[in-house]
């Protein structure tokens, strides 16, 4: 009879994907944005904001493409209002051109 060890340490990591391009990551590693219930649609820094959230990529291109189109009123199931927008539009040029990856040899085709 022979001990069989058992990998007692696997973590759960929570997946979600990006609104504009999907591609999924896990949770801390995207930005969430919500909607909450009194304040309207902001970007949620710390992933405990209560409220409908969606979730882009640290890059710029994908939350150009989520403002333009209306993939997050969708996600968020609500119309983001114009200050919102531009509120997230701000944040958005704070974010670098594209995802820092460790590795570039698996680009999304
Ligand atoms: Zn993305």
């Amino acid at each position: 009879m022979a001990h069989e060890k058992q990998p007692a340490r696997r973590r759960h990591i929570p997946q979600r994907s990006c609104i504009a391009c999907r591609r999924t990551d896990s949770k801390r590693a995207l930005i969430r944005v919500v909607r909450t219930p009194h304040q309207g649609v902001q970007i949620d820094a710390t992933g405990k904001l209560a409220g409908r959230g969606a979730y882009l990529c640290q890059a710029r291109p994908c939350w150009q493409k989520a403002l333009k189109s209306s993939a997050l009123n969708r996600a968020l199931k609500t119309a983001v209002t114009v200050d919102e927008l531009a509120a997230l539009r701000a944040f958005a040029d704070s974010l670098p051109e594209a995802l820092e990856s460790e590795d570039s040899d698996a680009l999304p085709g």
